[in-house]
């Protein structure tokens, strides 16, 4: 994947002009350090609630650089799973910032103790957060297209990565161990 600095402008995937103050978040490889710290339950719990809702879908899956495991794309919180690693999320702060990060940053927190800016830490805890109506006002307002996760296949224990003819990501069980493409 990409690395982008935290808090550089996004300029990333979708090139709508109305994201162009947009801040990179969590575009983390594995060759570049980046700040660690446990976080606090109810940022990772709104964090999941942001990871519902996807921006820049892509057909492709990325893997996690950091730990290279194929179970890292399978989120788990409470009784919801969510495929991770083919789109983006949006937060946005109370004083509308934009910050675009890929979903797989609820990943880097969870399992790898990936530390946000406070900034973004603050816009998380404070901004409107989905499933609120007022965060998918802000989206339209912003005219950024928006789609529901994608969610792994219920029981799939052994799943692989399947490009359709649509272009959409799909999960199925046949055991097949070969890589993920773009
Ligand atoms: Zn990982």
């Amino acid at each position: 994947m990409t690395h982008f600095r935290d808090l550089t402008l996004y300029s990333y995937g979708v090139a709508e002009s109305s994201q162009a103050g947009a801040c990179n978040i969590g575009w983390l490889s594995a060759d570049v350090a980046f700040p660690m710290a446990s976080s606090e339950p109810q940022f990772v719990d709104r964090l999941w609630r942001y990871c519902k809702v996807s921006v820049g879908q892509t057909r492709g899956l990325h893997e996690c650089e950091i730990c290279r495991s194929r179970e890292a794309n399978v989120a788990r919180r409470n009784a919801d799973e969510l495929l991770l690693g083919s789109a983006e999320i949006r937060v946005i702060s109370g004083q509308g910032q934009l910050y675009a990060a890929p979903n797989l940053i609820y990943h880097y927190v969870v399992s790898h103790n990936y530390s946000p800016p406070p900034e973004f830490v603050l816009a998380v805890l404070e901004g409107p957060c989905p499933p609120e109506e007022g965060y998918y006002h802000l989206l339209t307002k912003m005219g950024i297209d928006w789609s529901n996760t994608l969610v792994p296949e219920r029981g799939s224990k052994s799943f692989r990565f399947v490009k359709t003819p649509e272009g959409v990501v799909k999960v199925d069980q046949s055991g097949d161990s070969s890589k993920p493409s773009r």
